[in-house]
């Protein structure tokens, strides 16, 4: 592969040496494309385009560039790469790695809730890609199943990372507000750390098992004083390993939350460690 070596991109990029697929999604500022570049050996990728004159208008200049810093340093297999960069006139075009599978949301969706194994497949996953990002100081901040993307082989991808503070996703702000994943510090406006992950993990894995957010109320309000008092209740069919870590996970004291690296082998997740393990191509 000569899209890119260790750090930087061994050449410049321009949109010609792109073949453009078909569209796979649509952006705040722009439209998101599969594409292939022309040039052997020829590599499939994701191209996201973002207008500059909305990206003036929105203000949010200076935080898109960190974020871009940000996310072309970082190397896992379940945080979406960020290849490189390029821009036109008008236009800039960030070269993503390709999901395959598209949106992590639109297959819970049709499933209406995930089975424990495929969960405690993905969680770990996500508890992995978090220690990573944390051990590199960045807190993803949006931690939601609108954010994470799947490969090819079914492998979870975080995307989206950091863009919660300069583009909060507003897709279900239109549904029932955008506050399900947000901590009790969050909500109450005080300081916030790393830890705001470690609850949003833990409100992931309650809604991939019951479908549904643990706080979710018809009212943002409504939603603040759920999770303010850490008030929720599991169905029935949510099992005693999966119980323990999510109140493990949910707790309002940030530092009493369990760290990543216990969940990487709790018992809920190593029950279904083996066989989740073989389906992964790793
Ligand atoms: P939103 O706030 O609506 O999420 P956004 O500006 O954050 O918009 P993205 O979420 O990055 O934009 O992209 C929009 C859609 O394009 C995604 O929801 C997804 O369906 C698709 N998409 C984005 N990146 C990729 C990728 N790397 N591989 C496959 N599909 C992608
Ligand atoms: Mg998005």
């Amino acid at each position: 592969m000569y899209i890119t070596n260790a750090q930087r991109p061994l050449k410049e990029w321009h949109l010609t040496d792109f073949e453009i697929g078909r569209p796979l999604g649509k952006g705040k500022f722009g439209r998101v494309y599969m594409v292939r570049t022309k040039a052997e050996p020829r590599f499939t990728l994701a191209l996201k385009t973002l207008y500059k004159d909305e990206i003036i208008q929105g203000k949010v200049e200076k935080q898109i560039r960190r974020e871009i810093e940000i996310q072309q340093n970082l190397r896992h297999p379940h945080v979406l790469r960020l290849y490189g960069y390029f821009h036109d006139a008008n236009r800039i075009f960030l070269m993503l790695e390709f999901a395959g599978k598209g949106e992590l949301y639109k297959h819970l969706s049709k499933a209406g809730r995930f089975t424990e194994r495929r969960s405690a497949r993905y969680i770990y996953q996500m508890a992995d890609a978090l220690s990573y990002l944390h051990s590199k100081h960045v807190i993803h901040r949006d931690i939601k199943p609108e954010n994470l993307l799947l490969g090819l082989n079914g492998d979870l991808k975080i995307a989206d990372f950091g863009w919660s503070v300069h583009a909060p996703s507003n897709r279900r702000a239109t549904l029932c507000g955008t506050m399900d994943y947000l901590p009790p510090e969050m909500v109450e406006q005080k300081q916030h750390n790393e830890k705001v992950d470690h609850w949003a993990l833990g409100v992931l894995t309650f809604e991939f098992l019951c479908g549904t957010p643990p706080f979710e109320e018809k009212s943002s309000n409504a939603t603040y004083r759920r999770i303010a008092e850490v008030k929720y209740t599991f169905p029935s069919h949510v099992s005693s390993e999966a119980r323990d870590l999510i109140s493990k996970l949910l707790q309002y004291e940030p530092d009493k939350r369990l760290p990543l690296s216990e969940v990487l082998v709790h018992p809920w997740i190593e029950k279904y460690r083996q066989r989740a393990s073989q389906g992964a191509a790793k």
